[in-house]
């Protein structure tokens, strides 16, 4: 199995962006790119913007080449209303765009439907459902709440399975807090796990069960998580545990072989560095 990491806050942007290959089938798991709006009193900094640009033209070269492109769920992070062509003749797998959703995200859902329309080869409703293309294996979790509590609305969590090797992406979990969340993962037992990670701060102690109680050899800590430049003090305990088991914990740039670029949590430096008139 191929998984490449496309746009990750790792990298400098606000996405989980991930193309898989699994036997035959091409995948593309959220295919976009955003900013945060201010942060530390700032706007986003012309350079993040130019990131940002990158990003989703590396995104948009990664769709024209797939079979699959998924959506778990309507933050603009997630998916992108503006450019509808990039689902033209894919199978499109959606998060239910009216069931276990919050108002905004309704809203969002109706509006992109409306911009795709008759553009996908097939449009499915993913939530709790399974399909085979390709010979891999797409699962997707029951709707979970997008962190702690529903106010952020539900995600949908995606399992892909080559016959062989299994990958799970969380989507916004924020780093698996409920037991719902994590279920999937436990279920699922993946090889490679891409997880978003708990805002800053908050507790990991299910993302250890996750190390200690799967097969996961490699695992992908990532989006919420990597807004802090800190973020790497408080993973001391879960490091230490993945160790003693031989599981990876990685960033997207770091598995790409590349520096963290937190572009967000920097955006003061970067003002000072280069200022902008
Ligand atoms: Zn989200
Ligand atoms: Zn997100």
């Amino acid at each position: 199995m191929k998984i490449i990491p496309l746009a990750f806050d790792s990298l400098g942007t606000r996405s989980m962006a991930t193309y898989v290959e699994a036997e035959d089938c091409k995948i593309l798991i959220d295919p976009a790119v955003s900013l945060a709006g201010r942060r530390y009193g700032y706007p986003p900094h012309p350079l993040e913007i130019k990131r940002m640009d990158e990003h989703w033209a590396h995104i948009k070269g990664y769709a024209s080449i797939s079979d699959v492109l998924i959506i778990t769920h309507y933050h603009y992070d997630h998916h992108n209303p503006e450019e509808p062509e990039i689902f033209r003749d894919k199978i499109v797998f959606i998060k239910h765009p009216r069931e276990y959703i919050n108002k905004s995200q309704l809203n969002r859902a109706d509006f992109f439907l409306s911009q795709i329309k008759g553009l996908p080869k097939e449009l499915h409703f993913s939530d709790s459902k399974e399909f085979t293309v390709k010979g891999a294996k797409i699962r997707f979790s029951e709707p979970v709440p997008h962190g702690p509590t529903n106010k952020l609305g539900y995600v949908t969590e995606v399992s892909v399975f080559d016959g062989s090797y299994k990958l799970v992406h969380t989507s916004d979990i924020q780093g698996g807090i409920l037991e719902e969340q994590v279920k999937f993962l436990l279920e699922e037992d993946p090889d490679f796990v891409i997880i978003d990670g708990p805002m800053f701060g908050n507790p990991l102690q299910n993302m250890v069960r996750v190390i200690l109680r799967t097969k996961v050899r490699m695992f992908l800590i990532e989006h919420h998580y990597l807004r802090d430049l800190k973020w790497k003090d408080k993973l001391k305990e879960l490091y230490i545990e993945a160790e003693k088991k031989g599981v990876q914990v990685l960033s997207s740039a770091e598995f790409l072989g590349l520096e963290n670029d937190l572009l967000e949590a920097k955006r003061k430096q970067l003002y000072k560095e280069y200022p902008v008139e």
